[in-house]
């Protein structure tokens, strides 16, 4: 399997577009085709375990990967970091959906299923193309993607890993997980901007050849842990056939029946996973994408036009989705548009010229075909968490609340009955205030700290509050550089010197 770049430059192997990140034309690494999983495949992941089925479907992606390469990267990744055997397990909410858990992993978010593999996926991709530079990886953070990342490079040889966060737009508690990571190859830094500030500093930084001479002169190649590197995506393509194969087993569903997905959606990557599962034969029925006010998404795969020339950026409670340039749609126009590269690198430069760019009504057709999308704002997040808790006593974040409300939206205004899974994606105690605020009103946090929050939450809900949490407050913090949007890489330099 070869894997081409959204703009167009060579094709490559998976394990080099891995090590890449991305493509030297800017572009992102897509499969050239897809594996093909027949029903029968599919239906008999149903006994196997998780770390069993991410070999079956991991195999047929990362074709120059060994078996046995595959097998030892997957126990290293699913193993005594997780809390829970089943590691993406599902759960019923009430009588109407299933929740696919993403967060039992150890930063507590949906991050970690893949950035707990990236790192074996990563080195050993470097050794097979004979590379003895220290990986040096960048990442832009939202909230989540930073700690996931920091924990699954800390200490391991040959690595270097440097993540950017929005300075006062991520929560107390993600800014505290980042902060006090240890480690003797981790690098965190606060930017002036917001979440699209930081990422576009990290492109910029990606594109710059006098930024790669300079690494390579200290012995350093640049590589991304940010979802634009397939090695991000393919193992989140993993837990799309894993909760399939569980919906088979608790016979929700007969081998061959479509599921709906609905997918709290930030960058894209999470719901791209969805839809290359269901390109390599799951049968996936509609993907929903479900956004916050920052509704860019919305209104694109409502009407085909996206545009942020208009748009505030707005900063929610569900913080790992305030993101308003898109990074993966790029994939999803590259698949829409026939994989014509030349049409995809015209629509990104007009983006980044003008601020938008329109789709053709055939790109559109196509779109709609698969996707389904909606919006919910501040106070329907926090009525979703309540009525959620109260009606199915099943307790959610607030991304995994977005995703909720949509899905009930979109059922109602369609009447579409297909079994259908809310993709969870992070614990409630990493956004305990948020939560708590949602179940016991604005009395209950005013004057508590997350933590006192979180410590509250467990009290009223009598459920159990993940250690990672408890321990922050008492952690020493070992990171506090700050820099300007526009002087990132120099931040960089100076924190390696
Ligand atoms: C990153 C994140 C999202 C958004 O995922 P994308 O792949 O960026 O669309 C949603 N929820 C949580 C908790 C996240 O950390």
């Amino acid at each position: 399997m070869q894997m081409l770049s959204t703009r167009g430059a060579a094709a490559v192997t998976p394990s080099m577009a891995i090590l890449r990140g991305l493509a030297p034309d800017g572009g992102l690494y897509v499969p050239a085709e897809f594996p093909q999983f027949t029903i029968e495949e599919i239906a008999a992941l149903a006994p196997l375990s998780y770390q069993e089925r991410a070999l079956c479907v991991l195999s047929r992606f990362l074709p120059d990967f060994t078996q046995d390469e595959l097998k030892s990267a997957i126990a290293g990744a699913y193993g005594t970091g997780f809390d829970c055997e089943q590691i993406a397990p599902m759960e019923k909410v009430g009588a109407w959906a299933h929740a696919l858990e993403l967060w039992h992993g150890p930063t507590l978010a949906f991050k970690d299923m893949a950035l707990q593999l990236l790192p074996y996926l990563l080195t050993m991709s470097g050794k097979k193309h004979g590379e003895n530079r220290e990986v040096f990886i960048l990442v832009a953070t939202s909230g989540d993607t930073g700690k996931a990342a920091l924990e699954g490079f800390l200490d391991v040889p040959g690595t270097r890993c440097c993540v950017f966060y929005p300075d006062g737009g991520v929560s107390q508690a993600q800014r505290l997980q980042m902060v006090t990571t240890g480690g003797s190859n981790t690098h965190v830094i606060a930017v002036k901007g917001n979440f699209d500030d930081a990422q576009t500093g990290v492109k910029k930084i990606f594109s710059d050849p006098a930024f790669a001479a300079q690494m390579d002169a200290q012995g350093r190649v640049l590589s991304s842990a940010n979802s634009i590197n397939f090695g991000r995506l393919v193992p989140q393509v993993v837990y799309y056939f894993s909760a399939y194969a569980d919906l088979i087993g608790e016979g929700a569903i007969q081998p061959g029946d479509k599921v709906n997905f609905c997918v709290p959606t930030g960058n894209f990557g999470d719901i791209l996973a969805a839809d290359y599962a269901g390109k390599a034969g799951l049968p996936v029925g509609r993907l929903i994408c479900a956004s916050n006010e920052n509704n860019v998404l919305t209104d694109f795969i409502r009407t085909g036009a996206y545009d942020i020339r208009s748009r505030a950026f707005f900063r929610t409670i569900s913080p790992s989705m305030d993101i308003l340039i898109s990074s993966n749609l790029e994939r999803l126009l590259f698949d829409l548009c026939g994989n014509d590269g030349e049409k995809v690198a015209a629509l990104m430069a007009q983006l980044k010229a003008e601020g938008a760019y329109q789709v053709d009504a055939d790109v559109l057709e196509k779109l709609q075909a698969k996707y389904a999308a909606g919006y919910v704002d501040e106070s329907g997040i926090r009525a979703e968490i309540a009525r959620s808790w109260k009606e199915d006593g099943y307790l959610m974040d607030t991304h995994t609340a977005v995703a909720s409300a949509v899905l009930r939206e979109y059922m109602k205004t369609t009447g579409d009955q297909t079994v259908s899974v809310i993709v969870s994606t992070a614990s409630p105690y990493k956004f305990g205030a948020s939560v708590l605020e949602a179940i016991a009103g604005g009395e209950a946090v005013s004057g508590r700290d997350d933590f006192a929050c979180c410590a509250m939450l467990s009290e009223l809900t009598k459920t159990r509050e993940p250690d990672q949490i408890a321990g922050l407050p008492n952690m020493p913090v070992r990171h506090s550089a700050v820099c300007e949007k526009d002087a990132m890489a120099e931040a960089v330099l100076s924190a390696v010197k």
